[in-house]
C-alpha cells in the first residue's frame, strides 16, 4: 500500500511538474503576441548558427509594423517554423533581405516559397541579396537556378519566376558586396532598407539597416572587423543585431566573424541604444561571460543575448 501510495505521489509530482513545464516552455507565445501588438518591433526568428548543437534556428529576423510582419531578414534552417510560431503572414511581407548565401542564411527559402502558395498573396515580393564571385552565385542566379523550369531542383515552383498559375512573382535584386557606401535597396510608404557591402571572408555579404518611421534597426549579418562601411550606416540605431559566432580565442576565423572585442568596437563606433547578440552557438556561448566583459568594456549601452522568438518592442 505504501509503495502504491509512493508511486502515485511520484506520478502526481511528475504530472504537476510536466504541466508546469509546458506553460513555462511557451514564453514564445507571449513574445509573439507582444510583437503582433506593437507599433514597431523586431522579432528574432533564428538566434542560432550553422552548428546544430542546441534548440536555436539558424539566422532569421522579422520587422513588425502595426500588427503586420513587413521585413524578413535571412531564411536559415528552422526560420519557416519560427515564422509560423510568430503568427506572421507571408501575405503581409513587403521585402525579404538576405545577408549572404551560406546555407544557414538561405536554406529555408524553398520551404518559405512552398508555404507562399497557400496564401492569398498576388503582389510581387522583392528578395534582396548579394552579388557573385567565383564560389557563390549572385542572388538572382541562385533563385532562378533553384526554380529553373527545366533544370531547377524545385522546378515545380518555377511559376514564382513569372507570377503565373496562382503564384505571386518574386523579384530578386542583386546588391554589391564590395560597395562600402550604403545604397537604398528598397523603400515604400512605411519603411526603407539600406544596404552596404560587408567583409565575411571570401563570401559576398550585405549588412542592412531597416528604418520604420523614426526607428532604425541594423543587421550585421556575418561579418569580420574589416567591414568598415557598416558602422557608419547603422550609427545611433535603436537596435543593432550583431552575430556572435566565436569567442575571443577563435582568432583563426576572425576573417569570417568579429571577435567579442571587435563586437565591442562596433558597438562603440555605431553607438546603438541596444545591442542584440545573435547567431549564438555553444562555440560562442561557452565563453559568454568573458565575451560580454570584452564587449561591455568597449560599448556601454544595453546588451542582450537573443533567443528564438524574442520580441524587442520599439513603439
Ligand atoms: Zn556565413
Amino acid at each position: 500500500m505504501m509503495w502504491r501510495g509512493a508511486i502515485l505521489a511520484i506520478a502526481m509530482i511528475g504530472f504537476v511538474s510536466s504541466a508546469g513545464c509546458s506553460s513555462s516552455e511557451e514564453p514564445w507565445k507571449a513574445e509573439s503576441e507582444r510583437c503582433r501588438k506593437a507599433g514597431v518591433a523586431l522579432q528574432v526568428l533564428g538566434s542560432g548558427g550553422p552548428i546544430p548543437d542546441d534548440d536555436r534556428a539558424s539566422s532569421g529576423y522579422l520587422i513588425w509594423h502595426q500588427g503586420k510582419a513587413k521585413v524578413l531578414v535571412d531564411l536559415g534552417g528552422g526560420v519557416v517554423l519560427r515564422f509560423g510560431q510568430s503568427g506572421a503572414s507571408i501575405d503581409d511581407l513587403d521585402v525579404v533581405a538576405i545577408s549572404h548565401l551560406h546555407a544557414d542564411h538561405i536554406a529555408d527559402l524553398p520551404d518559405f516559397l512552398k508555404g507562399g502558395y497557400f496564401t492569398q498573396r498576388r503582389r510581387e515580393l522583392p528578395i534582396l541579396g548579394p552579388d557573385s564571385n567565383e564560389r557563390f552565385l549572385d542572388t538572382k542566379a541562385f533563385v532562378e537556378g533553384l526554380l529553373n523550369p527545366t533544370e531547377g531542383p524545385f522546378k515545380y515552383l518555377s511559376p514564382y519566376l513569372t507570377g503565373e498559375s496562382g503564384y505571386f512573382k518574386i523579384t530578386p535584386k542583386v546588391l554589391s558586396s564590395t560597395n562600402k557606401t550604403p545604397v537604398r535597396a528598397f523603400s515604400n510608404d512605411a519603411l526603407t532598407v539600406d544596404a552596404v557591402g560587408i567583409h565575411h571572408g571570401t563570401i559576398p555579404s550585405i549588412g542592412y539597416l531597416v528604418t520604420v518611421g523614426s526607428f532604425k534597426i541594423g543587421f550585421s549579418g556575418d561579418q569580420s572587423a574589416e567591414s568598415t562601411g557598416f558602422a557608419p550606416m547603422v550609427k545611433d540605431a535603436d537596435l543593432l543585431v550583431v552575430h556572435h559566432a566565436i569567442s575571443e580565442s577563435d582568432t583563426g576565423i576572425q576573417s569570417l566573424h568579429r571577435l567579442p572585442s571587435q563586437i565591442g568596437d562596433l558597438g562603440a563606433a555605431a553607438n546603438p541604444k541596444h545591442l542584440i547578440l545573435s547567431h549564438n552557438m555553444q562555440r560562442s556561448l561557452a565563453k559568454l561571460e568573458e565575451s560580454l566583459k570584452l564587449i561591455q568594456e568597449r560599448y556601454k549601452g544595453k546588451v542582450d543575448v537573443a533567443k528564438d522568438l524574442n520580441c524587442y518592442v520599439l513603439k
